[in-house]
């Protein structure tokens, strides 16, 4: 589908794969698969039917994946004026499952579409950075392969007769200049394992999404690699460093032109937070999104702060608080207001809870005001 986003960082959403299969704590009240069989009971014939089975906890992913018909996949060609756009909300174009044609598709449509500003999440960080990493190797050693890999795609979804096609895709630099890729992390742990893989991969700007966030993150403090002890990424400046020796040695896998980590620093070029919404959702610690707000100042990236979610910080004369730990453990309060590292905080629905961070909104977006 091409619509209109109620998501605060984009301007539509376009969905060119759906399907998707729980992959972490992120996942647990994953929308996108309540929204699927929803999208299945009003319209039996679509593309999202078997995509999602009922459960006693509500619908869940079947691992049944598929590709949109040709008028969603190519609906970004339509849309004249230029928008950031989400793609797949409905699933994960990075998923293990979905083939490497079909991913061409997407990135067929989206160079072709150079008036947009392509914004790709995902949680399979690693398959992300291999097809990236392997479109820009092949396009830098043959640019003439790229041009002919992806104008036979141009004549499959849009009947364009190939030659025509690759007159286009002559014009093309990989990597895509109007695309961004971003992965999605809920805590340390999953930021540990993503976060080093999407440096690793070469892309016109590069964020993180820390929603929902379950847990503290710190972003100057990545586990380089996740086995090796002492050895850390400050992802926001750009730079690895070590417990013992300061500076450490560029990794060389990182050499992908467009990556340009420890040698040429870049880092990740914006953060959003949001807490969890929803009738089972999570509590967000009014800590871990400061926590990233002041990191985000200090090494003068993007930060976008989203949302609070369901839960959100109280305020003098609430009555119905609850008691959030710094774990993000939650209860009922059984003594007096909460210290030191609890919070009071009520439960509201989305509408009521507001975008407000200590009294400010955070809509920082790359190429804008930090
Ligand atoms: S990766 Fe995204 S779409 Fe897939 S299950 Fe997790 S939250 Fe849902």
């Amino acid at each position: 589908m091409g619509d209109k986003s109620g998501i605060e960082w984009t301007d539509a959403t376009w969905n060119p794969v759906v399907g998707c299969s729980i992959v972490s704590p992120g996942c647990t009240h994953c929308y996108a698969m309540a929204q699927a069989a929803r999208i299945e009971r009003m319209t039996p014939a679509t593309h999202y039917a078997g995509t999602t089975q009922p459960s006693k906890a509500g619908p869940v992913w079947t691992g049944r994946l598929a590709l949109a018909p040709e008028h969603i996949l190519t609906a970004p060609l339509r849309w004249k004026r230029p928008r950031r756009i989400f793609v797949n909300s409905m699933g994960d174009l990075f998923h293990e499952a979905f083939q490497d044609d079909w991913i061409d598709r997407v990135f067929a449509v989206m160079a072709l579409a150079p008036q947009h500003t392509f914004q790709v999440l995902t949680k399979r960080a690693s398959r992300m950075r291999d097809y990236i990493g392997a479109c820009v190797e092949t396009f830098h050693a043959s640019p003439d392969g790229m041009e002919e890999r992806f104008a036979d795609h141009c004549g499959e979804i849009l009947s364009m007769p190939t030659n025509e096609a690759a007159t286009i895709f002559e014009r093309v630099d990989w990597p895509l200049k109007n695309v961004w890729l971003g992965v999605s992390a809920e805590d340390q742990v999953r930021a540990d394992e993503r976060i080093p893989q999407l440096l690793a991969t070469p892309a016109a700007i590069r964020f993180v999404s820390a929603e929902p966030l379950l847990g503290p993150i710190d972003f100057t403090r990545i586990r380089r690699f996740p086995t090796v002890d002492r050895e850390y990424l400050h992802a926001l400046a750009g730079r690895c460093w070590t417990d013992q020796t300061g500076l450490a040695n560029p990794d060389p896998d990182w050499a992908f032109p467009g990556c340009r980590f420890s040698d040429g620093s870049r880092g990740l070029d914006w953060i959003i937070v949001g807490g969890e919404s929803g009738p089972k959702a999570r509590p967000m610690h009014p800590g871990w999104a400061r926590s990233i707000r002041d990191q985000c100042a200090a090494a003068g990236v993007p930060f976008f702060f989203k949302q609070w979610g369901s839960f959100r910080p109280a305020i003098e004369g609430e009555q119905d608080w609850l008691i959030v730990d710094s774990s993000g453990e939650w209860d009922l309060p059984d003594h007096g207001w909460p210290e030191e590292t609890q919070v009071a905080m009520v439960q509201r629905n989305k509408r009521r809870a507001d975008r407000l961070l200590d009294g400010c909104t955070h809509d920082g977006m790359p190429g804008g005001p930090a």
